[in-house]
């Protein structure tokens, strides 16, 4: 099977994941993996997919779980020899209206989508194929939370040499500063989402940055992106897109064509890079 295709897609039960499935299958060629952390809601995400005549396969992935995410890398490299395409879209809100304490939120909301969507790339960015593609699917939130940081936090999150290492150390100090309740006087926004989403917004600068310094021949290129304001269990109702109009995006940039030099290492919305 090394020579078949495979893409993946993290958290793809439901909502954006599940349309991004659902557009691969149509679009990529190759095999489609659809991920859940509990493999009865992924199954049946499978099996409405396969009801509209698509070829989809499944994999259990908890990105909290890094056990989890070393046996789907071990199958992966097993069955494939690696991957061509990680889309990078499991995550959590907590809702406006929760009560929960807010350094709770702050460290549940960061552990699963800046620590977890992490531990997937640490594991599975080794395994990328030439030609590859990643996208870490992040969001407006974090454009709009880098703005309610601090000169001296925008200039560390702006800046093009800061460390996998150094952006780790930040994140666990947000969270370590709401629970002391200093996070605000230490210079960080209200909100963890956003806050989160920084995260994975400047992870995807730095892991592009290390693409180029590590394995420039390879031609991967890895993006984040925001897929708009789309009608999930997330984002409610009332929001402006659909989960089929929210995948555009990430799609586009998963089935970036092989001669495609760019986008990489960039922040988009609506298939057009944003200034960072
Ligand atoms: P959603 O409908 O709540 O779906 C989230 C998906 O992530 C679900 O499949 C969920 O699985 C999965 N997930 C959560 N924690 C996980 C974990 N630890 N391991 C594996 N999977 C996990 O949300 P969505 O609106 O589709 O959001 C998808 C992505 O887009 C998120 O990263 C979100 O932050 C981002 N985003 C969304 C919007 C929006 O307007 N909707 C805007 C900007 C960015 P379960 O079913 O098991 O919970």
């Amino acid at each position: 099977m090394a020579s078949v295709p495979v893409a993946v897609v993290t958290g793809s039960n439901k909502g954006i994941g599940f349309a991004i499935v659902r557009a691969l299958c149509q679009q990529f060629p190759g095999d489609v993996y659809l991920t859940a952390r509990d493999p009865g809601r992924g199954q049946q995400a499978v099996a409405k997919l396969q009801e509209e005549g698509l070829r989809v396969l499944f994999h259990q992935l908890d990105i909290d779980d890094l056990q989890s995410i070393r046996a789907l890398r071990d199958f992966l490299k097993e069955k494939y020899g690696g991957l061509n395409v990680l889309v990078n879209n499991a995550g959590i809100a907590f809702k406006v209206r929760d009560t929960t304490p807010f350094a709770i939120q702050a460290e549940v909301t960061l552990k699963t989508n800046f620590f977890g969507t992490r531990n997937v790339c640490t594991e599975l960015l080794p395994l990328v194929k030439p030609y590859g593609k990643v996208v870490n699917v992040s969001s407006m939130a974090s454009n709009s939370a880098l703005g309610g940081c601090s000169q001296e936090l925008q200039q560390k999150f702006r800046s093009d040499t800061i460390t996998e290492d150094e952006l780790v150390e930040l994140m666990t100090k947000f969270v370590e500063d709401t629970k002391k309740s200093v996070h605000e006087k230490e210079g960080w926004p209200n909100t963890a989402y956003g806050v989160s989403k920084i995260g994975v917004t400047v992870l995807s600068r730095i892991q592009a940055r290390m693409l180029n310094e590590k394995r420039k021949g390879d031609h991967i290129l890895l993006n984040a992106c925001c897929p708009g304001w789309v009608r999930t269990d997330m984002a409610g109702p009332k929001a402006t897109k659909s989960p089929d109009e929210g995948a555009e995006t990430p799609v586009y940039l998963a089935l970036l064509p092989s001669d495609a030099d760019g986008p990489h290492g960039q922040f988009l919305s609506n298939k057009t890079v944003r200034p960072w």
